[in-house]
């Protein structure tokens, strides 16, 4: 069975190092952008499984990023979740109303993070009748 593909969207890059080490040792194969516009390039070059996305970025933020990529039929059924600040209030409702299928708050817990990630894989999984 291949790997379930994720894109991982990060302007911090010790947080995308992080983030995708973990994706990586745990046998996913993992691509990183550092930008909304990166991002839209390799989803359209790759079609990922699941999109981990930051929601503040330099120039286009995470949540416009994920209304475009939603309103798009042909990639709005990929499961997008949003990295969300801890001290941010109101950051995840604002990640859901954009139509993030759910979000994982920063700092990540590393333990707890794997399971997470499965968590959202298998939602799309089982939509998909895999
Ligand atoms: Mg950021």
């Amino acid at each position: 069975m291949t790997p379930s593909c994720i894109l991982v969207v990060d302007d911090n890059p010790t947080n995308l190092k992080l983030v995708s080490d973990i994706l990586e040792f745990e046998g996913y194969q993992v691509i990183r952008a550092n930008d909304a516009e990166s991002a839209q390039e390799l989803i359209a070059a790759n079609s990922p499984d699941l999109i981990l996305m930051d929601i503040a970025l330099p120039g286009m933020d995470g949540l416009t990023l994920t209304r475009r990529l939603k309103s798009n039929p042909a990639i709005k059924p990929v499961v997008v979740v949003a990295l969300t600040a801890f001290a941010m209030k109101g950051d995840e409702e604002l990640a859901l109303e954009a139509g993030c299928d759910g979000y994982i708050t920063k700092p990540i817990d590393t333990r707890r993070f794997p399971e997470q990630v499965r968590f959202y894989l298998s939602s799309r999984g089982s939509e998909q009748n895999r």
